[in-house]
């Protein structure tokens, strides 16, 4: 078996003074010689005075701070498994999620010490350590011994749970191994131009993959810069990546990220001159929304992926950003897909079929979930439940979810293709299509719409302009405005809440 390579000591020989990263909520900047130490300090804490061994978990529950890539790493030292938190979890929610992970320390924030300190005790976990200034946490590295062995740990170790972002159920802890991470830093480098020159600013949750692996871990894998953003605000994002003296080149973010950043007022006068990539996935990408993007000369990259394979299954490289607007790209290294259908048979060119996945970047199951990983996988692959297609020269597309489909008049409707006509509308700022129960058709689709500020649209626009772009059984029947729609800690459009207020209200 491989062992684990310790990415940061090697960074901290080779380059100690570069800078590793900046925490742009405290201000605070660790060249990769003083992230090392802290993280080698935090390390022998974990071990040497909280009883973290091998195999033990420690949670996490802040908002975006280096701290909690320190914990990862502090982690990845003693062999423990590093567990993410999601901040936007009711304290129920999170006794479920910390119930199922049971770890042996809580690490936390100021903002998020009631809700840390609640489940904590709920769930029995014995050791809280808080981070800021002043906090148990700056304490106990100030106090520790530096970290005199490293536990030897080998590349298919678990390393982390990173629980799923519970857009379509119950979140789910993927089991991410030392491997998979690895893999991911090797099959994004390419496609997403990842050097050690590569200065990123992260704006995603680090708690989930998008934010944790896209790209921060596969940026400091080879030793370049991260700049950590509290919580994402788009003038903000928009400020940093305009400032040279920032140098930010690198970027990636969910499709509801370019949206904000679009719609903000500066994004018209905002200098993009020095990104190398913007990447972009996790969600259906409207392709309106790549045009205005490279209105401003930006080719966005999208890419797919999920949580289960660290993420990167699928990435389009920059010269073809714009001849396959709307692709995820090809498969990236190290990496196998099919498109299967219902029977387990593989699909045709253009035929739509389920992707599945192989290679070294797919987790080996789900945490105590022996129901979900007998269901998930078939002889190694992954059934990742996304409706997708491939063209004559091998770009996929993914089309949406297998389970958001719906069947009106016994034919298959895909909201992602509807909620793309919708976003042609100029006054359209958000768009999400469910099915609803239809006594006549089976189901019909309802359009929820948020309209940009200033703007008007009548529902007899929308149906117009569906009727003109769209099969007639493709239409949504019915339309509903509201002022926002409900959307995930990612970022994405959270159905099943649609679902709940809608589908039920106009059966
Ligand atoms: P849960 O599994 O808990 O319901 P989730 O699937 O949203 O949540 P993630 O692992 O964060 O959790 O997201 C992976 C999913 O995101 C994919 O299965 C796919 O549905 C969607 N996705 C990712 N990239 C793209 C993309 N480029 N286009 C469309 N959808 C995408
Ligand atoms: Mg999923």
């Amino acid at each position: 078996p491989v062992r684990y390579y310790d990415w940061i000591a090697h960074h901290a020989r080779r380059t100690p003074a570069k800078t590793a990263m900046v925490d742009l909520g405290s201000n605070r900047r660790f060249t990769y010689a003083e992230f090392d130490a802290r993280v080698g300090l935090l390390a022998s804490h974990l071990r040497d005075v909280c009883g973290v061994g091998k195999g033990d978990r420690v949670a996490v529950l802040a908002l975006n701070a280096t701290d909690t890539l320190e914990v990862q790493f502090a982690c990845f030292r003693v062999g423990a498994i590093f567990v993410p938190l999601n901040t936007r979890l009711t304290v129920p929610e999170l006794q479920f999620i910390v119930g199922d992970a049971a770890p042996k320390v809580m690490i936390h924030d100021d903002d998020l010490a009631d809700t840390a300190q609640s489940v904590s005790r709920l769930c029995g976990v014995a050791t809280t350590l808080r981070y800021g200034a002043t906090g148990s946490y700056e304490q106990a590295i100030a106090a520790a011994k530096p970290l005199a062995t490293i536990e030897p740990v080998t590349l298919d170790d678990v390393s982390t749970i990173m629980y799923t972002s519970g857009t379509t159920g119950q979140p789910k802890g993927a089991m991410i191994t030392h491997g998979m991470t690895f893999y991911n830093c090797v099959n994004l480098g390419g496609p997403a131009y990842i050097t050690p020159s590569s200065v990123l600013l992260t704006v995603l949750p680090l708690f989930h993959t998008g934010g944790l692996n896209c790209y921060t871990n596969p940026v400091m894998h080879v030793g370049g810069t991260v700049l950590i953003m509290r919580a994402f605000d788009p003038g903000l994002a928009l400020q940093l990546i305009s400032d040279p003296a920032r140098g930010i080149n690198v970027f990636f973010g969910v499709p509801a990220i370019y949206q904000f950043m679009a719609q903000h007022p500066a994004f018209a006068t905002a200098d993009f001159s020095r990104l190398v990539i913007g990447g972009v996935g996790g969600a259906p990408m409207p392709v309106p929304l790549l045009h205005t993007w490279e209105a401003r000369g930006v080719a966005l990259q999208q890419g797919y992926g999920m949580t289960e394979t660290s993420p990167a299954v699928l990435a389009l490289d920059r010269e073809d950003a714009g001849r396959k607007a709307g692709s995820a790209g090809k498969p990236v290294l190290h990496t196998e897909v099919r498109i299967v259908r219902p029977d387990g048979t593989d699909a045709d060119v253009g035929e739509l079929g389920e992707l599945w996945v192989r290679g070294p970047n797919v987790t080996p199951g789900y945490w105590n979930r022996p129901d979900a990983n007998r269901s998930s996988f078939t002889d190694g692959w992954l059934h990742t439940g996304d409706a997708t297609r491939v063209d004559d020269e091998g770009f996929y597309y993914i089309v949406d979810r297998w389970k958001d489909m719906y069947i009106s008049g016994g034919e298959n409707v895909y909201p992602a293709e509807v909620e793309n006509v919708l976003h042609q509308l100029s006054a359209v700022a958000e768009a999400a299509v469910i099915g609803i129960p239809d006594p006549q058709w089976g189901e019909t689709g309802m359009a929820i719409i948020a309209v940009k500020p200033g703007h008007t649209l009548s529902e007899a626009e929308i149906h117009a302009h569906c009727q003109a772009n769209l099969a007639r059984f493709k239409c949504p029947r019915t339309v509903r405005f509201v002022d926002a729609l409900p959307r995930n800690a990612t970022g994405k459009i959270h159905k099943p809440t649609l679902r709940k207020s809608f589908a039920t209200a106009s059966a």
